[in-house]
């Protein structure tokens, strides 16, 4: 997702008191910037932060952290935030940044669970390693990940999900559930928090494919 330069999207998103600035500067100690020994849980990519904000409100004894590269898109997510469905909610926190600097701001175990929604698929072979559940990626996370921490990833790219399947076996991860059609999967899809794409794609007809991955 790219949204066009929104100007002050920088300045608005420094001065906002949800977004971590220097996040490297909380490495080892991101319990501290809660105030609470809560799990937390990352989504990379959140684009507007739906999904992470109705998970926050659902899991108030949560932490849940969005990670997005764009400035001009967590700005949209900080506009969310600030509207009076999400007043008060106070488990929830942004950073400004690429996941691939992940092992710059947290450390070894720190991060209970990641979420991947609807990642871009990056569909030349060229670029699979721009892909965020690529091998690459899947080193990254398990820098950061507790030992019994997971990974849940929810696409409805199948190119993008099979690749995706195949690299965590690669990897030697495992995958603990899978599907292909989420949404008319009861178990799978008992309790599922919808996303800005997944609710665009699914109402275009689109089947919604998830996994969730473990080492
Ligand atoms: N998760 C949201 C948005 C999906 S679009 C949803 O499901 O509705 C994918 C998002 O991931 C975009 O906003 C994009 O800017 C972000 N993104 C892609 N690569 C990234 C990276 N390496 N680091 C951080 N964010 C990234």
């Amino acid at each position: 997702m790219r949204l066009r330069n929104i100007p002050h999207a920088a300045s608005t998103i420094q001065g906002h008191q949800a977004v971590i600035k220097r996040p490297e500067d909380q490495k080892g100690c991101w319990k501290n910037v809660f105030g609470n020994d809560n799990p937390i849980y990352i989504e990379i990519g959140m684009g507007k932060g739906r999904f992470l904000m109705n998970m926050a409100k659902r899991f108030p004894n949560v932490n849940f952290i969005g990670v997005e590269r764009y400035s001009s898109v967590l700005l949209r997510a900080l506009e969310k935030y600030d509207t009076e469905e999400f007043e008060g909610l106070n488990n929830v926190r942004f950073i400004c940044m690429d996941a691939r600097e992940l092992t710059n701001v947290f450390r070894k175990g720190e991060i209970d669970r990641i979420y991947l929604n609807f990642s871009d698929p990056w569909p030349k072979a060229r670029h699979a390693k721009r892909r965020l559940t690529s091998k690459e990626f899947l080193d990254i996370y398990d820098q950061i990940l507790a030992e019994d921490g997971r990974l849940e990833f929810k696409t409805d790219n199948t190119a993008l999900f099979d690749f995706s399947l195949e690299q965590i076996e690669e990897s030697n991860w495992k995958i603990l559930q899978f599907t292909y059609d989420l949404h008319n999967q009861e178990d799978m899809n008992e309790g599922n928090v919808m996303t800005e794409y997944e609710e665009k794609f699914s109402s275009k007809g689109n089947q919604i494919h998830k996994l969730i991955a473990y080492r």
